[in-house]
């Protein structure tokens, strides 16, 4: 059983104006899920609905099998208490109260007060050092780390975070992730808000909303071996012309942003960044990489030529039933057809044939 489910979730604001639209959205237990879109496409509504702070108008949201809209306005208290740690983009502390007041506060609303739990709450994201400032005299990150050892003294399962390094910079932004990562290491549920594609690539799992629609962005892994093999293929394509592959001058299917697959191609082994510049710069093959790219184009190729020659498909025929059987056909299977063809060394529109094994 999932431990957040919404079905057919819907907020809707006057006539026209859908928050959220019919969103069915999961998340597993201690699983981190990232949750992107542009401004106004209904992020912090689905935060706000998932954490009883705000009520949809159709539609159902479940946590840990309490269906949310049959709680009391102080069940739905106590389920906050108990359940959930809010993390928001403001920092949403009280001026005149130092770091340990503020998360003493807190403590006073879950109904306990214990200083000692209060310093090592703090002490665990690095502010034994910061307990007697006030707010104004912390930097960004260190009033957001306050805010996550305040979110953290109930002991949350769940953790809602909307936008949390939306106000940091680039140091603060790491080191609160890194606090998200332990969090996740030990076991927390966390739902995270962000525009920020690395930071959603540190989830397990990514979806995007559309004028309140739900995208689920995790591909299966058959989808995103195709759009691997599509770049590495356009890779070969602008080798032959003489032109560097670099995120600028290849077409990404977008189904996936195009730094995001490159990321995860230098993760998997496939390419490796060709200068000092990194994945911004021209990117290249790694042997691996070249290993698979040669026996795509030899399979697309050799079925090209199948289909032109032996089936009198027109080139537009060939090509696209080509672009199908490039993915799925054996080596076995692909060496007949290159035996059948004769061993061929172009393909219909003379481009090369990588040799195979089977070529003599
Ligand atoms: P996001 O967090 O993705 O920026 P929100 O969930 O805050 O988006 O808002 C989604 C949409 O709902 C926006 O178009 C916003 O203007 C609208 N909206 C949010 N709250 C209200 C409200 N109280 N009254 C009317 N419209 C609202
Ligand atoms: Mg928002």
């Amino acid at each position: 059983m999932k431990l957040i489910e919404t079905f057919k979730l819907t907020k809707q604001y006057g006539d026209g104006l859908y928050a959220l639209k019919d969103v069915n959205f999961s998340a597993d237990h201690g699983e981190w899920v990232a949750v992107m879109g542009p401004s106004g496409s209904g992020k912090t509504t689905l935060i706000n609905i998932l954490g009883c702070m705000d009520s949809p108008t159709s539609g159902s949201a479940r946590v840990n099998d309490v269906d949310l809209a049959t709680l009391s306005q102080s069940e739905q208290t106590t389920f906050r208490r108990e359940q959930i740690g809010l993390v928001f983009q403001q920092f949403h502390l009280i001026p005149y109260l130092t770091a340990l007041e503020n998360v003493m506060l807190a403590q006073y609303y879950h109904s306990m007060t214990d200083e000692n739990e209060a310093r090592e709450a703090l002490a665990r994201v690095g502010l034994s050092e910061r307990l007697t400032h006030l707010p104004s005299e912390l930097s960004g990150g260190e009033q957001q780390r306050v805010c996550i050892a305040r979110a953290l003294i109930n002991h949350p399962g769940i953790i809602l975070a909307d936008e949390p390094t939306g106000n940091l910079d680039e140091e603060n932004e790491r080191i609160v992730m890194q606090l998200f990562r332990d969090l996740h290491r030990e076991g927390h549920t966390i739902i995270m808000v962000t525009h920020d594609h690395a930071i959603g690539r540190m989830a397990d799992r990514r979806v995007e909303l559309h004028h309140g629609v739900l995208v689920d962005l995790s591909l299966t892994t058959h989808e995103a071996a195709e759009v691997f093999d599509e770049i590495l293929e356009q890779m070969w394509l602008l080798g032959e012309q003489k032109v560097e592959p670099s995120a600028e001058t290849l077409v990404v299917p977008d189904v996936v942003d195009s730094s995001s697959a490159l990321v995860s191609m230098l993760e998997l082994g496939m390419i490796k960044a060709a200068t000092e510049a990194g994945l911004s710069g021209p990117i290249a093959y790694t042997p691996k990489g070249e290993t698979r790219a040669r026996a795509i184009i030899r399979r697309h190729r050799l079925a090209q030529k199948l289909f032109f020659e032996k089936f009198d498909m027109n080139e537009q025929q060939a090509d696209a039933n080509a672009c199908q059987l490039e993915h799925i056909l054996s080596n076995e299977v692909t060496d007949s057809v290159c035996a059948f063809l004769g061993h061929p060394s172009a393909c219909p529109h003379n481009k090369p044939i990588p040799r195979g094994d089977c070529c003599p």
